[in-house]
């Protein structure tokens, strides 16, 4: 089941890529051993094989075959951008479900290879302090970031063959101006605006510290209401432990 944002609920094949451009703070991927892969025989069995990589795209579909009455693939990470031929080569395979592409929204080059192939983009917005950006030393860094992310929504914006929405995680860190202005950037390329409240795993204790108070989402999202549809969405699957 995806576990966030609008299409909360909907029933999903999950293919996680391994490797990542970026390094957030509230990082939950697990990268470590890429040379195999698990992968889950039956719908929710929670039953588990191994497999060599890289796997093919063919190889892919194969696992899939088990999985029935999906809503689309969900791809996702680590970044799935890192890995176009991949995702084309899944396109021509014809699968029983659209494409669903979960990205970091920083690599526009790698946007445009794909454009074509995705039906859905959930596609994130990394706030400077996510990335250890905010100070003004890291300025150039942090204008180059925001570009790239600006440039993969007008690239991957939604038309009548795709939906693309965009969710920003949300912590006590959160400098609520920087929200706003990265709303304001990609508002005319979204369907609607998710705000995330940041959850972590590692321990509840921080996960109830770094979140943000119900009533700091609140007041932004009324803020951004006055531009464009915005929704308070947790991370539903950690609710109910599922993967
Ligand atoms: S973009 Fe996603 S996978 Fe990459 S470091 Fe950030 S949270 Fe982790």
């Amino acid at each position: 089941m995806q576990g966030e944002g609008p299409y909360v609920g909907v029933r999903q094949a999950f293919v996680r890529f391994s490797g990542c451009n970026l390094n957030c703070k509230y990082c939950d991927t697990d990268f470590s051993n890429p040379g195999t892969c698990d992968y889950e025989k039956g719908e929710g069995s929670g039953s588990f094989e191994k497999a060599k990589n890289p796997i093919s795209a063919l190889q892919l579909k194969d696992m899939m075959q088990p999985f029935k009455n999906l809503h689309s693939v969900s791809l996702t990470g680590g970044e799935p951008l890192l890995h176009t031929d991949f995702i084309e080569e899944l396109d021509k395979l014809d699968l029983s479900a659209p494409l669903y592409l979960e990205s970091n929204m920083t690599l526009p080059e790698q946007a445009r290879k794909v454009k074509d192939r995705v039906a859905y983009v959930a596609g994130d917005f990394k706030l400077p302090e996510a990335l250890g950006l905010e100070n003004p030393e890291a300025r150039e860094t942090r204008e180059a970031h925001i570009e790239n992310t600006v440039e993969c929504f007008r690239t991957l914006r939604k038309s009548e063959t795709r939906d693309c929405f965009c969710k920003i995680v949300v912590s006590r860190d959160s400098d609520p101006a920087s929200v706003v202005s990265a709303v304001d950037a990609i508002a005319g390329y979204v369907s609607c605006v998710i705000l995330q409240p940041e959850t972590r795993i590692e321990s509840p204790e921080v996960g109830i510290n770094a979140q943000s108070s119900v009533r700091s989402l609140i007041e932004l999202q009324s803020m951004l209401l006055e531009k464009i549809d915005t929704r308070i969405i947790p991370q539903t699957h950690r609710m109910w432990g599922c993967l």
